[in-house]
């Protein structure tokens, strides 16, 4: 199995490791900065007889790198500043992803696409339709990482192994997105019966903003370890044909009220890609943050369009 990874930046670096070294699949690295994806590939290669794992990594600025890929993770593309919204990105990464999904249209028509770049529910809007492939086949990673986020912050308060956490996130990559505390369990508890809700409120709020407090301390860019990690579940979840349950940005075609927008919700992933798109019976609240969440995404796409128009 292969998987492109379009940005050679601290996400693509870092998917490009935890992939090859998890021994998930061989690894293409792409990028627009001369020697960048070579030089991080060539050194990827020169670790892996002390990490004992026989995957192929290269790289190039070549698209032609990406031809025969079972996935393609895209990841170029401009992160944020402190102070910036990812909507910020907008202008720039828009034209960045026309650009590479134009390239990969003609490279690698048939793989499954995982859009990382931000605003991600947008960008994977505007992969969508430049390449036109059928939904099942591209998606955005973001609830994958904020849900990690929710459990790594709900293992914190309880003092419990995060692995023994289970908690979803739905909704927009960005403030809107939806935290589930109904849906939260610590080895098989509710947590809403361990923590108090006045607490999970600010639990809530801590994922809301994860990306942010990072974003705060490195002041050079945002996050890479776990976004890395959320793009190798889902990667492995494809190319292992695991039938994973995890929510990920699809574009949905009447599934909770919503039509042509890409929004977090929870699905299945396997070999196909997004293989159902699970529909929960979700409280008035909930619902309603999930319109709102994805009424901002809608806003952002139209946006996105009147600059095409401009
Ligand atoms: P980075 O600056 O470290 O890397 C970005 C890379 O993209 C650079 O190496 C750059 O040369 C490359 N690039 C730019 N234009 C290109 C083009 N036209 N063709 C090929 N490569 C090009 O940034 P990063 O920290 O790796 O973040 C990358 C993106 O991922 C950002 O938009 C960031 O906001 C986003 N992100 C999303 C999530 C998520 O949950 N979806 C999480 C973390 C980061």
């Amino acid at each position: 199995m292969k998987v492109a990874i379009v940005g050679a930046g601290n996400v693509g670096a870092a998917c490009a490791q935890r992939i090859a070294e998890t021994d998930i699949a061989d690894v293409a690295l792409i990028d627009i900065a001369e020697g960048l994806a070579v030089g991080k590939a060539l050194d990827l290669a020169e670790a892996a007889p002390l990490v004992g794992h026989s995957r192929r990594i290269v790289g190039g600025e070549d698209y032609t790198l990406a031809e025969e890929s079972d996935v393609v993770v895209i990841t170029a593309g401009l992160p944020r500043k402190p102070g910036m919204t990812r909507d910020d990105l907008l202008a720039a990464n828009g034209e960045i992803i026309t650009q590479i999904v134009t390239e990969l249209s003609r490279t690698a028509p048939d793989a499954i696409y995982i859009m990382v770049t931000n605003p991600l529910d947008v960008t994977t809007y505007i992969a969508h339709q430049i390449l036109g492939v059928p939904r099942e086949r591209i998606m955005g990673m973001a609830g994958a990482l904020d849900s990690v986020r929710f459990r790594t912050f709900i293992a914190m308060e309880l003092g419990c192994a995060p692995a023994d956490v289970q908690a979803m996130v739905l909704g927009g990559h960005g403030d809107s997105m939806v935290p589930l505390p109904r849906y939260a369990t610590a080895g098989g508890m509710a947590v809403t019966e361990l923590i108090s809700s006045a607490r999970l409120d600010e639990i809530v709020e801590r994922t809301r903003q994860g990306g942010t407090e990072i974003v705060a301390h490195l002041k050079t860019g945002g996050a890479f370890y776990a976004p890395a990690a959320g793009v190798a579940q889902m990667v492995a979840a494809i190319v292992r044909d695991e039938k994973r349950l995890m929510p990920a940005s699809v574009l949905l075609r009447g599934e909770y009220g919503l039509d042509d927008v890409f929004v977090g919700v929870p699905v299945k992933l396997g070999a196909a890609g997004v293989e159902e798109i699970i529909e929960l019976d979700l409280t008035e609240d909930e619902l309603a943050a999930l319109h709102n969440s994805a009424e901002h995404v809608r806003r952002t796409i139209a946006r996105w369009q009147d600059l095409q128009d401009a």
